[in-house]
């Protein structure tokens, strides 16, 4: 029995991996269950699961899942605090970890369970997006096994050799070629553009997703972050990754080999399968999805993004080429932005403006340790609050004026 603990748990991919875990109960014991402030979801997690461990980020909502809970799971350990999440992913007792917290947050346990040599299950693909150096070298220095979770990364894995390692090239590849949905506004006018609400940001096409991702996704910065993690995952320049817009989403990525193959991974567009890939990985399990008919299917469509619409794909390839600390100010920024859009206090457009914003006055530099990265992300996201603040400020004062 292989003991999992799922750092994310009532979230979109949190719940995916659960619902593969049922389908599996001979080969998997749910040890840890971690969320930030969702205590109603995480109580009904916890009576049916019964783990031993579960963590609440969030200390006034860790109040809340203890009143719901009352003495109802006495098996369940609570523990309180992003401290708490980094012990559940480091428990002797847990062999995989489900890395399936969103964004920054998810970067501390993550780290963890690279350091404690798990099989790491990277959802979490902001924490490469930060750390890339230093989470390879804690998977390397321990012996963890990193697998990615994000379908394009989970299916380019599937194309490499069998005996590639992470963060260094595979031999005989020319190119990996990284799909990407476009999003729900794929052919929408710059001017239609500003228009876009969080609501139809949040509409995924063919995903169902958290809506911090669905925003990156609508932006293309999901397919910019994209691109960072397939850099450090696959040990890659920017330039030999092709991003290629497949509305369909069921081709999930492709490997091109020095010989002109072409290898890629195709399925129906649903998280469980990679889920089911790294949970099951070398052995391939069940998931439960719908299995793939082509003939159904009918067509594959692809095309080249328009980074000038979607100027987030733009600034993301160029942190990435600019490499070190950019793009960890990259993150940090959008982060910022995407809530402040989510907040309705930035048109969607804006969120790249905020971003490019800080960008441009983001120092860099090499990543040398984790403090780098922290002191980096806490600057950009200070740059990217006052750039709001001094938005607001010229706005408010052009409607006073329009009124008067
Ligand atoms: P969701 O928004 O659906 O879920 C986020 C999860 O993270 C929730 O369990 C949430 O807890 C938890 N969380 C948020 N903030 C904190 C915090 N400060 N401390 C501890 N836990 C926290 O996100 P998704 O499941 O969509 O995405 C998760 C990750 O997986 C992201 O990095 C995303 O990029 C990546 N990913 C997602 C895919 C998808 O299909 N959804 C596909 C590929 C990658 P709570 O509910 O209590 O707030």
């Amino acid at each position: 029995m292989i003991g999992v603990a799922v750092l994310g748990s009532t979230g979109s991919v949190g719940e995916n991996t659960l619902d593969v875990l049922a389908r599996n109960p001979d080969r998997f014991r749910l040890v840890a269950l971690g969320a930030h402030r969702n205590a109603a979801k995480l109580a009904k997690q916890i009576l049916r699961w019964r783990p031993a461990y579960a963590v609440l980020a969030d200390a006034n909502a860790a109040g809340e899942l203890q009143g719901l809970l009352g003495a109802s799971a006495p098996e369940t350990r609570l523990l309180v605090g992003s401290d708490a999440l980094v012990e559940i992913a480091s428990l002797p007792e847990v062999d995989a970890v489900m890395a399936a917290i969103v964004g920054a947050a998810g970067l501390r346990s993550t780290l963890a369970a690279a350091r404690a040599g798990k099989r790491l299950l990277l959802a979490n693909k902001e924490s490469l997006v930060m750390a890339g150096p230093l989470l390879l070298e804690a998977v390397r220095a321990s012996g963890a096994t990193l697998l990615p979770i994000d379908s394009e990364h989970n299916a380019i894995f599937q194309c490499l050799p069998p005996d590639s390692r992470p963060g260094q090239a595979p031999p005989g590849v020319r190119r990996v070629l990284l799909t990407a949905s476009g999003g729900p506004f794929r052919d929408w006018t710059v001017e239609a553009l500003q228009t876009v609400t969080p609501e139809a940001a949040c509409a995924h096409p063919n995903w169902v997703m958290g809506r911090k991702i669905s925003v990156d996704s609508a932006t293309l910065m999901n397919k910019g972050l994209e691109l960072i993690e397939a850099c450090f995952l696959f040990g890659i320049p920017p330039a030999q990754v092709e991003i290629l817009v497949h509305p369909q989403s069921i081709v999930h990525s492709l490997v091109e080999y020095s010989d002109g193959s072409v290898l890629a991974q195709l399925g129906s567009p649903d998280m469980r399968t990679p889920i089911a890939h790294a949970l099951g990985w070398p052995d391939r399990i069940a998931s439960g999805v719908e299995f793939l008919d082509l003939i159904r299917q009918g067509r594959l469509d692809f095309q080249a993004p328009d980074p000038v619409r979607f100027r987030c794909l733009a600034l993301a390839q160029a942190a990435a080429r600019t490499g070190g600390l950019h793009p960890v100010a990259l993150n940090a920024a959008n982060e910022v932005a995407v809530q402040a859009f989510l907040d309705r206090r930035l048109n969607f457009p804006e969120i790249s403006a905020v971003i490019e914003a800080v960008l441009t006055t983001t120092a860099g530099g090499a990543i040398g340790a984790l403090e780098d990265v922290l002191a980096t992300d806490a600057e950009a996201r200070r740059l990217a609050h006052e750039y709001l603040a001094g938005q607001r400020a010229p706005r408010a004062q052009a409607a006073r004026g329009a009124h008067a």
